[in-house]
This record gives structure tokens, C-alpha cells and sequence, in this order.
């Protein structure tokens, strides 16, 4: 078993009173103008850069500025009274700075995919947060971000909610003032008792916010406290460990590129040697569609993982699984794992609530009560949607020793089109079953609960002609079976194998699987210096949006 340092994430609801609402929506208002604010002085500089070059400047002075750069910058520029920021103070001064890092970052995302040095899709050129479009959300990290009961709290709440005048209070004594508190506490938070269950979360300039029992979003109502309450637990008896990620030592050894090897400092514990053994490393506040706020906490855990496949997992070997949207995954036993279309569930009532919005007066209160309708029936379904497949990936992590899925990128699938000339009636609708059944989060899903559970997830080669080949003898059909043919036929006159096609998918996959090993996680050695997959250009430009090319177009080349 060994040790390492584990990054989980905990979400789960928060029930502000309507002062930390407002304050949680002053906070993200203000990270949203820091993160512009960040993304513009940087192509400020890329500007510069250029026009020095432009001008015959072999070496230019300018220098781009990354997040300690922008943090300093800044510091002066909120300081000034010219800027005309003098809310900048209200918020907690960490959710700025997070939110320059996060401008950096996406700076350095752009420029590290334009050079190759990042792997999956193009990353597009960084663009400007709107107060409409975008996610309101907002970080915070430090030892304030503390998540306490109400038990634990409540002698600090009965000092501050005792509003007994003096005259008052020289009248009462020993259990007959104990008393008068206690009343007075209850009048304003409710009986002591029956809160001493409740968890808060702490925030910076914020204070203790309360995390709900239970949650609801729209008609869907979850059991919100249990992951706070796990959380709670974890870091209650969190004690300080000898650090599993350099034995204590400080320094880990890695493999540098001409093949040798170089100390370097220990990330887990930043070279102390010893740490917690759960820490909160940070909490993201957001707001929901239906107006719902969140709570996602990134705590660091030291775990102990299994270092190999247990006795079920053994036992049950390797399984293929056919992702699609008729089922959700089909695998190659013949087991199916049903899609519970949660989008189409909610279609007739989105057709209803999206007309209602559609007939209301911009700005008007009913639209904004329309639009939280329209946003609380998505958010609902998102959940939901999540939830299934959690649960399926889940099992699956826990039955088998290795999973092997395909390898195909489903946004690319439902840009480009499975469906050849369907009619665009028809290409929706199945784009938009594609995107509910949601494939993608499947199989990341699958990805870090297997290297949780001692399983391996295998990605079949994204060009592998699994749906085409028969999975008995292995001949390989000249067109793919139609997508409203449940049956493989197998070309080969001396085979003739009649099976699902689902299965067959499923079975051939499996085959591909498994004898290999480690394709769980990256092999040791440096990141690999390509992107994944052979073009990265998206061949059909986003409805919508530019799409990442053109805007990439658009940019300056990075500084050397
Ligand atoms: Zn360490
Ligand atoms: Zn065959």
C-alpha cells in the first residue's frame, strides 16, 4: 500500500445569509475585473514587444509580466486613487491575486499549446470574463478556510449575540444571566441543541456560512452535508505525517532530459519534510444556473493506495465497454449499463420555461425569474447527470483489473458529424443526446477512480476501427454497421458471427486491452512534447464562438 499525496475535491452547497449572497457576488465581480484586468496588461506587453521588434530592436527590453509580476502591478495599480477601484478593498485580497494567476495561466496555456508543448485540443487565446456569460466564481485559500460545526462554534456565536444592557445584566446573576444568553442566542440563531449538528464553512472578510443538510435544485433534493461532513472528518484528525512524497527527506530525485538525475524540491511538502495529513489547499465559491452557490474544496490527503488489483478485481480481469448514447456503456460481458437521458426527461419542460423567458421584457423581474427557471432545469439535469455516471464508474473501478474504452474525442465527433448527411434536424438531436450522455466525463471519471482503486483504464487508438471489425475472427467490414443497426454481421463468409453490435465493440475492445499493462497512468519519463492525436486544427469552425484558430490567428508570437 503505498502512501502518496492525493488531490480530492469536495462540492457541496452553501446557504449564505443575503449580506454574504451580496458579498460572495461583490467577490466574484471583483476577480472577474482583476483576471481582464490581468489578461490585458500581459497582451499590453505583447503589444510592446512587438512594436520594439517592429522597429529593429533585435533584443527587446520589454518584458512579459507572469503572476508575481501582475500581483506587484497590481498592488500599485489598486492603490491609486486614478484607477477608480476603491471597492477593491471590500474583498479578500487572496481571490485577486488568485484570479492574476489564473490570467497568467491561461496566457501560458495558449502559448505552450501553440508550441506544442501541451497536450488535447488547441487552446484558444485567452478571452474576457463577462458578467453574462461567464461563471461567477471566485478562489480563497489560507488558514482562514476552516470548515467547523456548529458545536465547536457555538460558545463564539453566544458572546457576540448576548444584547444585554448594562443595567440589565447588573441585575442578573450567576445561572439567571447564563440564562438570559442562552435566550437571546436562541431568538436570533434558532435552539443551540439542534444546531450543534450543523457544519459552517469559514471564509476570509466573509465569515462563517452555512452548509445545508440538505440541498435542492428544483425538484431535485440531495443529501448536501454528508461530503462537508466527510471533509470535516478528515481534517478533524488530520495529525502531521512524514511527507509520502519524499520520505521525509525534502528532495525527490528526477529524471532530467539527457537521462540523468537532479534533486529537486519536494512539491507535496515543499521541503519540510512532514505534513498535514489532509489540507484544505483551496475553495472555490460559484454560482449555480438556478442561483444555487457552491463550495468546492481542493483538500490535499495523504492516502494509502492500492498497488495493484484486489482479489474481485483480479478475478473479474479485463472488461471493454462500448460508450454511446442508446446506452450509456455496454460492456463486453453483454451487461448494460442504461442511459437515463436526463436532458430529454427535461426537454418538454425547457421548451416551456425557455418560451416564458423568451416573452418577458429584458430587464424586467419576471425575466430574471424566467431565466433562473430555464437555469435551474439545466443545473438539475447537469447533477443528475453527473450523479448516474458516478455511480457507474464507480463500480466499474471497484469490479475489474483493467477497462479499455475507445479512444475517440466526442466534442470532435459533434463538431464534425457521425452522421453524414442526416438532415440537421436529426444531427441535433443526436449531437445533443451525444453531449447529455456525456462520454467525455465518463471516461475521466474512469480515469482517476481507476488509479484510486488499483484498476487501469486502456484508450484504444482514436482511429481503430473498433466498430467495424468482428470481434470473433477479426475481419474488417468496409462500412461502419448503420447507427439504427443493433446487429454485427460478420462479412467473413467462413465466420458469420450474428452479435450485438454493442457487444461486439465492447468485445474487440477488450481484446485490444488486454495483455498490455500501466495505461492507467503516463509511463515515467518526460511529458510527452507533442499534442495528443494527429491534428490539432478544428476542422469546423464553433457555432457561436471564434473558434481557437482564428483567434490564435489573431496573436502575436510569443516572446523567445
Ligand atoms: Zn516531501
Ligand atoms: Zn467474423
Amino acid at each position: 500500500m503505498p502512501r502518496t499525496v492525493v488531490q480530492k475535491a469536495y462540492k457541496f452547497a452553501l446557504d449564505p445569509t443575503p449580506r454574504q449572497a451580496r458579498q460572495f457576488a461583490s467577490h466574484c465581480g471583483g476577480v472577474r475585473y482583476a483576471y481582464n484586468w490581468g489578461l490585458n496588461r500581459i497582451s499590453d506587453a505583447l503589444d510592446a514587444y512587438q512594436a520594439e521588434k517592429a522597429a529593429g530592436v533585435a533584443k527587446p527590453a520589454v518584458k512579459v509580466p507572469g503572476h508575481f509580476d501582475l500581483c506587484k502591478m497590481w498592488t500599485a495599480f489598486k492603490d491609486d486613487p486614478e484607477s477608480g477601484v476603491p471597492w477593491v478593498g471590500d474583498n479578500f485580497v487572496g481571490s485577486y491575486q488568485a484570479a492574476l494567476r489564473d490570467a497568467a495561466g491561461a496566457w501560458k496555456k495558449f502559448f505552450d499549446s501553440r508550441a506544442g508543448r501541451r497536450a488535447g485540443r488547441a487552446a484558444g487565446r485567452p478571452r474576457f470574463k463577462s458578467r453574462r456569460r461567464s461563471r461567477w466564481a471566485f478562489q480563497v485559500h489560507g488558514e482562514t478556510v476552516r470548515i467547523a460545526s456548529g458545536a465547536a462554534i457555538r460558545p463564539a456565536i453566544h458572546g457576540i449575540t448576548r444584547k444585554l444592557t448594562k443595567a440589565a445584566r447588573a441585575k442578573l446573576t450567576g445561572e439567571a444571566l447564563r440564562d438570559a444568553r442562552a435566550r437571546a442566542a436562541a431568538a436570533k440563531f434558532g435552539p443551540a441543541r439542534s444546531d450543534a449538528g450543523t457544519l459552517y464553512l469559514n471564509l476570509p472578510r466573509i465569515g462563517l456560512v452555512k452548509i445545508p443538510g440538505l440541498v435542492r435544485v428544483g425538484t431535485l433534493t440531495d443529501r448536501n452535508a454528508r461530503t462537508a461532513r466527510k471533509l470535516h472528518r478528515l481534517l478533524d484528525r488530520a495529525e502531521t505525517a512524514t511527507c509520502p512524497g519524499c520520505s521525509g527527506t525534502g528532495a525527490v530525485t528526477t529524471t532530467t532530459e539527457d537521462g540523468g538525475t537532479r534533486d529537486t524540491k519536494c512539491a507535496s511538502c515543499r521541503t519540510a519534510g512532514t505534513m498535514r495529513s489532509a489540507r484544505i489547499v483551496r475553495a472555490t465559491i460559484s454560482r449555480g444556473a438556478s442561483g444555487t452557490w457552491w463550495c468546492s474544496v481542493t483538500a490535499e490527503v495523504i492516502a494509502d493506495l492500492p498497488d495493484g488489483p484486489s482479489r474481485r478485481q483480479r478475478v473479474n480481469g479485463t472488461v471493454g465497454l462500448d460508450l454511446g448514447t442508446r446506452y450509456l456503456a455496454v460492456d463486453s460481458d453483454g451487461t448494460i449499463h442504461a442511459n437515463p437521458q436526463h436532458l430529454d426527461q427535461a426537454l418538454a419542460d425547457l421548451r416551456v420555461a425557455q418560451q416564458t423567458l423568451s416573452r418577458t421584457q429584458p430587464d424586467s423581474r419576471r425575466r430574471e425569474k424566467a431565466r433562473r427557471r430555464v437555469g435551474t432545469i439545466h443545473e438539475q439535469v447537469a447533477l443528475m447527470r453527473k450523479s448516474s455516471i458516478d455511480r457507474i464508474t464507480t463500480l466499474l473501478a471497484r469490479t475489474f483489473n483493467e477497462i479499455v474504452v475507445e479512444g475517440w474525442d466526442a466534442q470532435r465527433l459533434a463538431e464534425r458529424g457521425n452522421t453524414g448527411d442526416a438532415p440537421a434536424r436529426i444531427k441535433r438531436r443526436r449531437n445533443r443526446q451525444l453531449a447529455d450522455a456525456a462520454p467525455g466525463m465518463f471516461r475521466w471519471q474512469l480515469e482517476y477512480k481507476t488509479s484510486w482503486t488499483g484498476s487501469k483504464l486502456a484508450k484504444a487508438d482514436r482511429h481503430q476501427e473498433t466498430g467495424r471489425t468482428c470481434s470473433v475472427c477479426g475481419t474488417v467490414k468496409d462500412k461502419p454497421v448503420p447507427l439504427h443497426h443493433d446487429e454485427f454481421v460478420c462479412p467473413a463468409t467462413t465466420c458469420g458471427t450474428r452479435i450485438d453490435r454493442r457487444v461486439n465493440t465492447a468485445r474487440v475492445l477488450r481484446a485490444a486491452g488486454g495483455g498490455r499493462s500501466g495505461h492507467g497512468t503516463r509511463p515515467p519519463g518526460p511529458e510527452p512534447t507533442k499534442p495528443r492525436g494527429e491534428d490539432v486544427r478544428p476542422e469546423t469552425v464553433r457555432r457561436g464562438r471564434q473558434s481557437s484558430l482564428k483567434r490564435a490567428a489573431r496573436t502575436r508570437p510569443p516572446p523567445d
